[in-house]
């Protein structure tokens, strides 16, 4: 045995064991899911801990320390890499800190921060991968032959990725059943002249709430809908429910409670650090929300009451919330309860594409409707509106029974 070699070793636990405690945290478990412009890492934690961050080219790579961190034997680990990630490597450094290395398909920006524990999820480390200077500036958005424009419609499906909304007695996930309802939407509307519809998104990943209406934005949409299935802990409640932003307050307090529900996920989802755009949104939310207001009135009346004809409503009025998500100052906007998740017959329906499909048929039909009593100039609804009577939405085809997968 080499007695020298031996007191080093000795001489270098000692300097470890004295500096920091070995292992305080336990790395439980790693992540990965992929949007279109962003790819998010998430690392579940059993406490709090420090890590450091760094973006290396040639290759491009991200290199994650994370202190005194240790890999739980039970962990899963991403087996292969998806988004911008190719794969994901893992190991225990000398010094006591768990390195982790994502290797990049291509040069990205990365940030990361740590969540506090909440209902669903202990600790978590996040890092978000995003290309460089991704699509927030306004795309121009292409004319109609007439040289009027399309009607843009920006589709929002709650939830997504880590955060799975509310879940049913069979496990029904929310954010799997809005997908497939604006999906359906995104169908039907597209399918209609003079429109397009803008899905915020169109898989199964988080996007922050402040991010959800600055895509629609860019978009230059003309309404925003985002879609959403409520749940309660009274499990015979039922129906749909469209909100709007409350000027100031909440209509009632059960609308109260669900904006706060609603707006915890981006707890859920993380938060994001850079919010400059909030800011300016609420300095001129004041100066023009209430025309966008009336029109969202406008709009979501007219999509209630078609839901109402479609099945059961929970309250014949549009209620107002304090919705994070709804905060667009120029967008009218709604948000669209489709159904109560916790009540196992609507959890059930909400599960058939039939019932989804019947959802998106009466949604469309509400947004047809008040486009053509309130089109906007330049649009080629406004032209359609003007030629004649308009053209039925496909309400009534929609849910002629048992198309479709
Ligand atoms: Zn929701």
């Amino acid at each position: 045995m080499n007695r020298l070699l031996w007191q080093c070793a000795a001489g270098l636990l000692l300097a470890t064991l004295g500096t920091r405690p070995a292992f305080s945290v336990e790395v439980r478990d790693v992540r990965l899911w992929a949007g279109p412009d962003s790819t998010r890492v998430v690392l579940d934690l059993s406490g709090n801990a420090q890590h450091s961050l760094l973006v290396l080219q040639n290759p491009d790579r991200v290199v994650l320390d994370v202190s005194g961190a240790r890999l739980a034997r039970t962990a899963h680990t991403p087996s292969a890499g998806a988004g911008n990630v190719k794969q994901v490597r893992m190991a225990h450094r000398p010094s006591g800190e768990l390195r982790i290395v994502l290797d990049l398909t291509q040069p990205i920006q990365a940030k990361s921060f740590l969540t506090a524990p909440n209902k669903r999820y202990g600790y978590r480390l996040v890092v978000d991968l995003g290309v460089a200077a991704h699509a927030d500036r306004p795309v121009k958005v292409q004319h109609a032959p007439a040289d009027a424009r399309d009607l843009i419609i920006a589709i929002d499906a709650g939830h997504g990725g880590e955060d799975p909304g509310a879940i049913g007695k069979y496990g029904t996930r929310e954010k799997d059943v809005v997908l497939a309802i604006a999906r359906e939407l995104a169908v039907k509307i597209d399918a209609e002249a003079g429109m397009k519809a803008f899905l915020t998104r169109s898989g199964d990943y988080f996007i922050p709430l402040p991010d959800r209406m600055r895509r629609a934005r860019a978009q230059q949409a003309d309404l925003f809908v985002s879609i959403h299935a409520d749940s309660i802990r009274d499990r015979s409640i039922d129906g749909s429910s469209v909100y709007i932003l409350s000027q100031r307050g909440a209509t009632d307090e059960a609308s109260r409670w669900l904006a706060e529900r609603e707006n915890a996920s981006d707890l859920i989802g993380g938060v994001s650090l850079d919010d400059k755009d909030d800011v300016l949104a609420s300095v001129l939310l004041d100066l023009s929300q209430s025309a966008a207001l009336n029109a969202s009135q406008v709009a979501a009346t007219s999509v209630l009451r078609e839901l109402a004809q479609a099945g059961e409503v929970r309250k014949h009025q549009v209620q107002q919330a304090r919705f994070i998500v709804l905060k667009a100052p120029d967008i009218p906007s709604m948000l669209v309860e489709t159904a109560y998740i916790s009540n196992p017959q609507e959890e059930q329906r909400l599960r058939t594409h039939a019932h989804q499909a019947r959802l998106a048929a009466a949604i469309h039909q509400g947004v047809h409707d008040y486009f053509y009593a309130n089109p906007p100039s330049g649009t080629r609804i406004a032209q359609l509106a003007a030629a004649g009577a308009p053209r039925p939405a496909s309400a009534n085809t929609a849910s002629a029974g048992g198309a479709g997968e």
